[in-house]
């Protein structure tokens, strides 16, 4: 079940029913808010017009010789697998309907591989159809941009959360507590409410940086050196701390008590505007996770 976006998964239901459909689209938006999930539904409603729930596409549309997706592997996305998938989408459909190829996280194509893709859309042969998901779409090439139609997703209100952790068995008390702290990102919610470790994770995070700011840079750097080069964690971590200061700045706005008052608001906003820089620094591009992650460190 797919959940908020609802104008745009009708303007979508609306391409397939018109006929429509374009050889290149973006899917942008936020991260972990189901771009990819919506992409392979929209997908499966071109094979089953119904989306009956029942028939061959929609049941195994991940077996579906027609579709394919490429995702990055250790934040890089190679040009050869982008040769591959091209090369599978200039085959016959094998259910003689459309050929589909979804790239997750695209930004992550450097310029060559991007490139690779011009001709196909300059000149589209059959009924082929590229989807580009991306949270950066400021970095997809204009070329590929021009010849594409975007498709921009949003971040869920607090109560479309709300209902979907509550239609998932949650109590209303627990959605609520988890819809505070997933900022809008139905992904993130969904984990949070599957794994009780997550909870933990972001309670250990937040002491963590109250204690990292007031600690000597030697136990900063250990803290850095135990995170390693995992991506990933690193840029949960920073997720947590961004909301967790963003808090702290209304907080302090309105004189209520803070948590860290060794922070001037100042100061606070200082952090974060550092803490995006590196984390879209860590998103966007391929360096060394834990020097990153180690400068904002020396300044928190
Ligand atoms: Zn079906």
């Amino acid at each position: 079940m797919i959940v908020g976006n609802k104008k745009k998964i009708e303007i979508l239901k609306q391409i397939i029913r018109n006929d429509n459909v374009p050889h290149a689209m973006i899917f942008s938006g936020p991260e972990m808010i189901g771009k990819k999930k919506i992409a392979i539904d929209f997908i499966k409603n071109i094979f089953c017009k119904e989306l009956c729930g029942e028939c061959y596409f929609c049941k195994s549309i991940d077996c579906n010789p027609d579709m394919n997706i490429i995702s990055p592997v250790e934040g890089n996305i190679e040009i050869e697998e982008i040769r591959k998938a091209k090369e599978r989408l200039s085959l016959k459909s094998y259910h003689n309907k459309i050929k589909a190829l979804i790239i997750d996280d695209s930004h992550l194509m450097r310029k060559d591989a991007q490139n690779a893709f011009l001709k196909m859309l300059e000149e589209p042969k059959g009924d082929t159809l590229i989807i580009f998901i991306t949270s950066f779409p400021e970095m997809i090439l204009k070329t590929i941009k021009s010849r594409a139609q975007e498709v921009k997703f949003s971040l869920l209100g607090k109560e479309e959360i709300e209902n979907h952790l509550v239609s998932l068995g949650s109590s209303l008390q627990k959605a609520q507590e988890i819809s505070l702290i997933s900022s809008g990102q139905i992904g993130k919610a969904i984990n949070f409410f599957k794994d009780n470790d997550k909870m933990d994770f972001f309670n250990k995070s937040i002491e963590d940086i109250i204690s990292l700011s007031t600690s000597s840079m030697s136990k900063r750097f250990q803290y850095a050196e135990k995170l390693k080069d995992d991506k990933m964690k690193i840029i949960e971590i920073l997720d947590i701390w961004e909301r967790f200061l963003r808090r702290e700045i209304l907080l302090k706005v309105f004189n209520y008590k803070s948590s860290m008052n060794n922070y001037s608001l100042a100061k606070t906003k200082e952090v974060i505007d550092e803490l995006e820089k590196i984390k879209y620094i860590i998103e966007s591009s391929n360096v060394n996770k834990r020097i990153a992650f180690e400068s904002l460190l020396i300044k928190l």
